[in-house]
Parts: structure tokens; C-alpha cells; sequence
């Protein structure tokens, strides 16, 4: 934090979600000084709670927003370049029911549309009999089965990948700093020259300076932020579940149309778990207290079933729920389903720039519209970075853990059975991955928190022990860690 405080920046970004760790990373590719701020930790707010798609967005088509559809397509290509070892290529089969909704016909026009739009970027999509759906995914329910579709996209890690953009940003020069809030807008003549800054965890309070502020707190601004967006934007909440693959029995990614209420949906491979989401509906909760309700946790499973009845989930199977709040840009639309998820840039009358909206897939074109924008008001030409070609990361997160744990078998067991965590990804958390507490850690660097029915609790004590050294930690404060982390657990995790 003291590094802010010793500098004149070009750029100060507030918000370290993919969209702010986007524009970090640009910003200081082009040779800008700059300063991120995140109140908490990277991917905290809804870059850690999406559905890990790196898509074109096929049901987007439905709703006609062609430009986004066609962006989204050219990013995925891009990121699935730049950071192979985080954005990997994911089949969908998209099976076809007697009387669904999108028939046959209305699949086989988006999905040669889709592919038009990748202009042969990706593998082709093809549309299946009814064995041959079956074949990819037995364990579909059989009746009134007319077929289905292949198709491709991408999965990837989302708070890895924003964790991975903040680093790449510091490497790149920038000054990255998590658990630091900006609480107020420092101005000057009218313009803005700053804000001030508050830590999380020593309550040390001061000011950074910067030419230009850009806002990136998604949103935030809806929650009584006291740094104004300045953009109309409202809020849908999407929930998803964990739920043992073993039961549900899904090969790859399956594209559901919700047996509830017609909306496109889907059911996800993450390693041991499916992962069955999400809901969209429009939400006024505090973002960093959203959570799944029983109404929400209903209406996954009921969808699920009726796709897998052999699986016959129930309430108890469920691993994990969590929510996220979408970033939506005001829209007057009752259904945010159809609402808009393009972006919107705006500058306030003192210079601040406010983005919002947008998707992860299309946060490397949004941070350099952002930064065209920062440039512009600092009077400089506008000078792209290289960011649709330059590896994201030098060195893959998985060979540094490898290395780390090298010549120590302690640091490669796990720390549960059956997952593949171990004291050396703890470890890469902190030294690599600016980790500072049990929950960056637990949730966002390792997945263990969705991964086990006690999100991790059990093994907060020894990943304490692991990190005490790296981080400082006395006994007194690896207790105060320990009931933090069961805090946060508890408040994202809940069901209620
Ligand atoms: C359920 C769900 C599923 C989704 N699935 C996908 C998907 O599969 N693919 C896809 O492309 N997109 C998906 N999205 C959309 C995507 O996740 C969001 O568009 C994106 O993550 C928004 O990122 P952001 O950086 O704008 O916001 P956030 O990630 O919320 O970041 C804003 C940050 O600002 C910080 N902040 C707030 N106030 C302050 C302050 N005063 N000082 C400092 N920091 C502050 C917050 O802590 C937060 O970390 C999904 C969204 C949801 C909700």
C-alpha cells in the first residue's frame, strides 16, 4: 500500500474483477504508470461466480444481439491463444425433446449461424440422431428424445483468470493491490485526481493520485458504494450448484432448456462435480452477501432431473451453491434473461471512466476500448498493446506448483482425499498469486471451498500452518484467520 502513496500514477483503477485487472494489464502494456485497488480480494465479487464460460453465447442469438455474439466468438478464439493452460475447448450436446421449445430446425439455423460467426474457428457443430446423442450422454432421459447437436466452446477457471491478469498486470509494472477499498473520489477543480484509499486489514487510511480514474466495481455501484458508477446499471442474481458427477453421469458440457420455464441452461463438467446452472433473475441484494435460496437450489435440481432422472438429485446432493450478480446495464426489460450484456463506457463531468456490463469472454476488449478512452484524456495517441497475441502467463500456474512442491513429499499430499490441492498450491497462492488470506486462498487460488460439503473448514487449520510463515501469522492471528475464513464460507455458501 505504501507504493501508492509515494507516486503520481497516470491510471488508478478501482475493482480488481476481470474487467479491472483487464484494464490494469493493458494500461501498463502501453506503458502507463497505474494503480489497482480491489476491496477485497481478486474475482471476490462476480468474476469468481460465473458460469467459468469462455462462450459466443449461443442463446444470445435468440435475442438477436448479433455484434455481441460475433465479439464474444473472436475472444474466445484469442483467449483460447493466449492462455491455453486456463481456457480450454469445451463440447456442448444440446439434446432435442418432442415439443422443445427450439426445435430442431430453429437449433440447426443458430448453430450454422454460430459457425458462420467463427468464420471456421472452431469445430464444426453437427446435429445428432438419436443414438448418437446418446452415445455422447447415456444418461440422458431416453423419452420423447428427437436427437440432438454437438457444439463447441470454452471453459475456463474465472478467478484464475482474473488472479492471472492481476498478476500479469504487476509484472508488467503495474502497482496491484488487493484488500485495499478506495472509499472516496479525491477531486480537484471539479476533476478527479485520485481517491482515498482504506486497508481491510490495518484500517490504514490514505490518498493515491492519479491523471485519470477508471471505475471497474461492477456492481458495486448498486450497493451503496460510496464510489459512484455514474452508469445506470441493474443487478441479476444467477445462482449455481455442485452436485457429484458420478450421479448425474454427464461426459461433457449439455445445453438444457429448463423444464421450469423455457430458459437455456447448463450442466458443466468440473473434474469429480457437475455443476448445474444458473438462475437470472433481477436482485437488490448487497453483492457481497448474495447467496443461493431454497427456491433457487429448487428450481437447479427440478431442471436437472428432468434431464437426468436417473440421477434423482435431491437437496442433500448438493455439494456447493453459490451466487453471483450480474452486471446488467439499465435496461426498463421485466426479463433480464433478455436484457442486454453488452458493455457501456462512460466518463462523468469530472473525468471519472465507469464500465460496466460486459461478460468475462469479452474482457480483453472491453480493457482496451478502456484504455483508448484513458489515453484519449491524457491527451496521448492512442497506442494498442499486444494483448490479443501475448501469452497471458509466461510460465503455466501448474508447472510453478509442480516445481514448488519439488523434492518435498509433503508439499504435494493433498489436502483432501481425491482432490488434487496440495500445501504447493498453497504456497504458489502467496508467493505468486498475492493470496493474503485463508479465503483468497481456499476459494479463488485452489476451488477447495466448492469442492467439499464443509467448503473447506476442515482444513483451514493446516493450510494456516502452511501459510503462517509466508504471511506473518502469530498464533493469535491464525486463529483470527481460521473464524474469518468460517465467515465467509458461510456467508457465500449459505442456503437460505
Ligand atoms: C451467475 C453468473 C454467470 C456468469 N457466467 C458467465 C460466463 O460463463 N461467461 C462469461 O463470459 N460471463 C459470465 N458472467 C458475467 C461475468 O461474470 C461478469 O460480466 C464479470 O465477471 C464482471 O466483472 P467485473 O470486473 O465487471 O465485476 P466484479 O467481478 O464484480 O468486480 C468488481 C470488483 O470491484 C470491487 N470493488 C467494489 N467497490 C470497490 C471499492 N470501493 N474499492 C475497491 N474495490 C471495489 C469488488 O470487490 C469487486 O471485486 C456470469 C455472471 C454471473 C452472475
Amino acid at each position: 500500500m505504501r507504493e501508492l502513496f509515494d507516486r503520481d500514477f497516470d491510471v488508478l483503477v478501482i475493482g480488481g474483477g476481470i474487467t479491472g485487472c483487464g484494464v490494469a494489464r493493458d494500461a501498463a502494456m502501453r506503458g502507463l504508470s497505474v494503480a489497482l485497488v480491489e476491496r477485497d480480494d481478486f474475482a471476490s465479487g462476480t468474476s469468481g461466480r460465473s458460469s467459468r464460460l469462455i462462450h459466443g453465447g449461443i442463446r444470445y442469438l435468440e435475442h438477436g444481439r448479433f455484434k455481441l455474439v460475433h465479439e464474444s466468438i473472436r475472444e474466445r478464439q484469442i483467449l483460447l491463444t493466449i492462455a491455453p493452460h486456463l481456457v480450454k475447448p469445451l463440447a456442448f450436446t444440446w439434446p432435442i425433446y418432442q415439443g422443445a421449445r427450439i426445435g430442431r430446425l430453429k437449433l440447426s439455423a443458430g448453430l450454422a449461424l454460430y459457425q458462420l460467426m467463427a468464420l471456421g474457428r472452431s469445430h464444426l457443430p453437427s446435429l445428432l440422431g438419436v443414438k448418437k446423442t446418446l452415445e455422447r450422454e447415456p444418461s440422458l432421459q431416453r423419452n420423447r428424445l428427437k436427437g440432438g447437436a454437438v457444439y463447441y466452446d470454452a471453459a475456463t477457471d474465472d478467478s484464475r483468470l482474473t488472479v492471472a491478469t492481476a498478476v500479469s498486470a504487476s509484472d508488467n509494472g503495474a502497482v496491484v493491490v488487493n484488500h485495499v477499498s478506495a472509499t472516496r473520489i479525491l477531486r480537484a477543480s471539479e476533476k478527479a485526481i485520485g481517491a482515498e484509499l482504506k486497508s481491510q486489514n490495518t484500517s490504514q487510511t490514505g490518498d493515491v493520485r492519479a491523471r485519470v480514474v477508471v471505475n471497474a466495481t461492477g456492481v458495486w455501484q448498486n450497493a451503496g458504494n460510496a464510489i459512484d458508477h455514474g452508469v445506470g446499471s441493474r443487478g441479476s442474481k444467477g445462482v449455481h450448484i455442485a452436485v457429484p458427477r458420478e450421479r448425474i453421469g454427464n461426459h461433457d458440457a449439455v445445453t438444457m432448456i429448463s423444464s421450469v420455464d423455457g430458459r437455456v441452461m447448463f450442466c458443466l463438467p468440473a473434474g469429480r462435480q457437475a455443476i448445474i446452472g444458473t438462475t437470472d433473475t433481477w436482485t437488490d441484494e448487497a453483492p457481497e452477501a448474495v447467496h443461493a435460496s431454497m427456491a433457487d437450489v429448487d428450481y437447479l435440481l427440478r431442471s436437472a432431473n428432468s434431464y437426468f432422472p436417473d440421477a434423482r438429485l435431491a437437496f442433500e446432493d448438493v455439494v456447493s451453491a453459490w451466487a453471483g450478480i450480474r452486471p446488467l446495464v439499465a435496461t426498463q426489460s421485466n426479463n433480464p434473461t433478455s436484457a442486454s450484456r453488452e458493455h457501456s463506457i462512460v466518463a462523468d463531468a469530472s473525468g471519472v471512466i465507469s464500465v460496466t456490463g460486459g461478460k468475462l469472454t469479452t474482457y480483453r476488449a472491453m480493457a482496451a476500448e478502456v484504455v483508448d478512452r484513458v489515453q484519449q484524456t491524457l491527451g496521448q495517441n492512442i497506442r494498442r498493446a499486444p494483448t490479443d497475441t501475448l501469452p497471458l502467463e509466461t510460465e503455466s500456474s501448474d508447472d510453478e506448483i509442480r516445481r514448488i512442491g519439488q523434492g518435498d513429499p509433503q508439499l504435494t499430499e493433498p489436502l483432501v482425499a481425491g482432490l488434487v490441492y496440495t500445501p504447493a498450491h498453497l504456497i504458489h497462492g502467496v508467493k505468486r498469486c498475492m493470496a493474503k488470506t485463508l479465503s483468497d486462498l481456499l476459494i479463488r487460488r485452489l476451488h477447495l471451498a466448492f469442492e467439499t460439503h464443509d467448503h473447506g473448514k476442515d482444513v483451514a487449520s493446516l493450510a494456516a500452518e502452511v501459510v503462517a510463515p509466508l504471511l506473518g501469522w502469530d498464533e493469535r492471528a491464525k486463529r483470527a484467520r481460521i473464524s474469518e475464513y468460517n465467515a465467509d464460507v458461510e456467508r457465500m455458501f449459505a442456503i437460505s
